[in-house]
């Protein structure tokens, strides 16, 4: 099914919003919740069966048409990082779309190279067989089928996966954990980073992720003195793009996507992409708002899991012990709310022992993202806000 008349920018999408709230009063967007203990022993206590009755509670109607087709927009993981939105809540979401008569996929951008990618979800368990539905790459198995949309003032323009530009409906099923450069990762993060592609045909890493990454040319500079030579960075390239000659780190900037995956997994901080976290995390909310102007309103719920909360981001090489016991999941149909209402259950928490969180000493009322990371994560949220993309005020509904 063709996608409605769209792309709206985000000028244009902002103004909507705010006519939108302003006319009905500023209503806070409800969050539905159901917490992650099974105090009963049977089905409808346990998470699949509480995910089934959030999606009752939120009306899949008002959002999806019959014969409609409805992207189910996850992260893959990587063959380290086990710790993803479980496939069986994957399935719950595609069968609850599919017993109202849409057409479900379950979808996620190019991370590492397309067919290998595709391997990654299938050894996390997530196929056609297990999800019930198709499994397949948003921007082709190259990573650059996109289409360039206005994003903002530090982005300007960014390539959105064409399968998510086009495809009519979403559901944005988003595994909770913290992120070394923007602190939180949640929704926000799995649309802009998860919904744009890493290179387009013609600019390549310039109009891809890379420009939330880094700025200028995003030289990568080594440090030589500090470099052990571990080569975990020549392991974790995705394009081959580091190499070793003589113990000299030779780097193929023509090639490079600027994923900064390098940089993150290097241990003595030998490597360095040009940027700040600031600006990261600005342009974060600028690509969802990006993603979210190629849809028309109320055509788009947000699911958040806050499962396995782990301190780093689902690309990394591996996953760590969580550091806060599972809550539960939240669904809305606004993004910033559902975001808030999932940072505010993470502060509230128990850090817990034998995790990074006791590593760094962090007690019961510590902000436990700030000192995981030491960003200012909530920038990520203000700025969404700022851009008319959802509110930060919320009301819970638990179920
Ligand atoms: S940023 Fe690093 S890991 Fe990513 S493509 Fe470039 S060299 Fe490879
Ligand atoms: S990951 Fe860092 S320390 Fe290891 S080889 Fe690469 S630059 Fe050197």
């Amino acid at each position: 099914m063709e996608k409605h008349s769209r792309e709206l920018d985000l000028f244009a999408f902002t103004i909507t919003w705010i006519i939108f709230k302003t006319l009905s009063g500023g209503i806070m967007a409800k969050v539905y919740f159901a917490s992650a203990r099974a105090k009963k022993w049977k089905y409808d206590d346990s998470m699949p069966g509480k995910l089934e009755g959030l999606l009752k509670e939120i009306g899949l109607m008002n959002y999806f048409s019959p014969e409609e087709w409805v992207a189910v927009k996850t992260h893959f993981g990587s063959e380290g990082a086990h710790r993803i939105v479980r496939p069986i809540f994957l399935r719950k979401v595609v069968d609850a779309l599919k017993r109202i008569g849409a057409m479900p996929f379950v979808t996620d951008t190019v991370r590492i190279k397309g067919l290998d990618y595709l391997e990654v979800a299938n050894q996390n368990g997530i196929n056609h067989l297990s999800v019930n539905a198709p499994v397949i790459l948003s921007d082709g198995i190259y990573g650059n089928d996109n289409i360039m949309v206005k994003a903002g003032e530090i982005l300007g323009e960014i390539a959105v996966a064409s399968v998510i530009h086009d495809v009519p409906a979403m559901v944005v099923c988003s595994h909770i954990k913290g992120h070394i450069n923007a602190g939180y990762a949640g929704a926000i993060k799995n649309l802009a980073m998860g919904g744009v592609s890493s290179s387009h045909r013609t600019c390549g890493w310039k109009c891809g992720r890379g420009s939330m990454h880094t700025i200028g040319e995003g030289e990568l500079a080594w440090d030589a003195e500090k470099c052990e030579l571990c080569y975990q960075c020549k392991d974790i390239c995705p394009l081959d793009a580091i190499n070793f000659k003589d113990d000299e780190l030779v780097w193929e900037g023509d090639i490079c996507w600027r994923c900064g995956r390098c940089e993150r997994v290097c241990q003595s901080e030998s490597l360095s992409l040009p940027g700040d976290d600031e600006r990261f995390m600005r342009s974060l909310a600028e690509a969802a708002g990006a993603v979210i102007s190629t849809f028309e309103q109320k055509k788009i719920i947000y699911i958040n899991f806050l499962t396995e909360i782990q301190p780093e981001c689902d690309c990394m090489p591996a996953a760590d012990v969580p550091v806060i016991q599972d809550l539960g999941i939240l669904i809305s149909d606004d993004m910033v709310s559902v975001e808030q209402a999932s940072i505010d259950m993470l502060l509230e928490a128990s850090p817990l022992p034998a995790s990074l969180a006791s590593d760094k000493k962090i007690a019961e009322g510590d902000d436990i993202l700030m000192k995981l990371h030491n960003r200012a994560y909530l920038l990520q949220l203000e700025e969404a806000e700022r851009l008319g993309l959802g509110s930060r005020k919320y009301e819970i509904v638990e179920i």
